[in-house]
């Protein structure tokens, strides 16, 4: 089957998604080490200390559903608060950090709010689950200190919508930063990254998961979305400023980042 975009009309391509990521829901931690080695959790920890929390924070992480990027700021913004806990002069800390987790998928909100009670979490009040749309979201405008979204921009079906959405519902001063698979430039990488992406993962896919179609689309979901150059104009075109991006490992994945002034 291909599952080329052309092939596919929008109607048929959000339910696929929703189709893909409630088969691989309960494979998806092992997958993601299998897939990227254990890296994706170094990236994630790489965007999280470019987001720089701080406690009282209203945080808005967007197709978040295993909570990932969640806990990673919930655990920073909590060793912020134990460090300044000698410092009585450091009122900020009354405030009480929010960070919603957003994400289309309830298969998905049930693996992180089931890693939450793993974590010791499940009855932090900070962590606030929401199934919901990036194209569409539920919260108010000018409501949000940062929002992040990882691994989750690919799939969507609009991405200007799910930026527009961004932009919305950050505070003036607010951050947004996007961590996602990209473009991978530099010469014989690409080719060995190519025959990884194309060959390997869907035959892990299949040997793992008993799933190469949802795998396969992964795939070509990759090749499909714009590089860095034109995801960062689209960011600007959403009313950004200071956009940027940083590859890691060559492009394979890029964090891209824009202020809402
Ligand atoms: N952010 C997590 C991580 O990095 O481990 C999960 C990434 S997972 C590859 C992609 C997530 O995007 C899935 O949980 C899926 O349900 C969600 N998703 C897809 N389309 C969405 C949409 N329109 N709105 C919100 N979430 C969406």
């Amino acid at each position: 089957t291909s599952f080329g975009f052309k092939e596919v009309r929008e109607e048929e391509k959000s339910q696929m998604v929703s189709n893909v990521f409630s088969n691989v829901a309960s494979n998806y931690d092992l997958m993601n080490d299998l897939m990227s080695g254990g890296l994706h959790r170094l990236w994630k920890d790489r965007l999280v200390c470019k987001l720089n929390p701080f406690p009282g924070m209203k945080h808005l992480d967007v197709a978040g559903g295993t909570g990932d990027v969640a806990f990673r700021i919930l655990e920073t913004v909590n060793s912020i608060k134990y460090r300044a806990l000698q410092d009585p002069l450091n009122d900020n800390l009354q405030e009480e950090t929010q960070i919603y987790v957003c994400d289309i998928n309830p298969n998905m909100l049930n693996v992180g709010k089931k890693r939450a009670i793993e974590r010791g979490l499940g009855e932090d009040k900070s962590l606030v689950w929401v199934e919901g749309d990036a194209e569409a979201l539920s919260f108010e405008d000018c409501s949000m200190d940062g929002y992040t979204i990882a691994f989750g921009i690919r799939n969507v079906t609009h991405i200007e919508k799910v930026l527009a959405e961004a932009y919305r519902v950050l505070k003036r001063g607010g951050r947004f930063l996007c961590l996602e698979l990209s473009h991978v430039e530099v010469p014989i990488f690409k080719d060995l990254y190519d025959y990884y992406s194309f060959s390997i993962i869907p035959a892990v896919g299949e040997l793992v998961a008993g799933d190469r179609e949802s795998y396969q689309y992964l795939v070509e979901s990759i090749r499909r979305f714009p590089n860095q150059e034109k995801f960062a104009s689209m960011i600007a075109d959403a009313g950004f400023q200071k956009v940027e991006y940083e590859n890691l490992v060559g492009g394979v994945v890029a964090i891209h980042s824009g202020l809402k002034f």
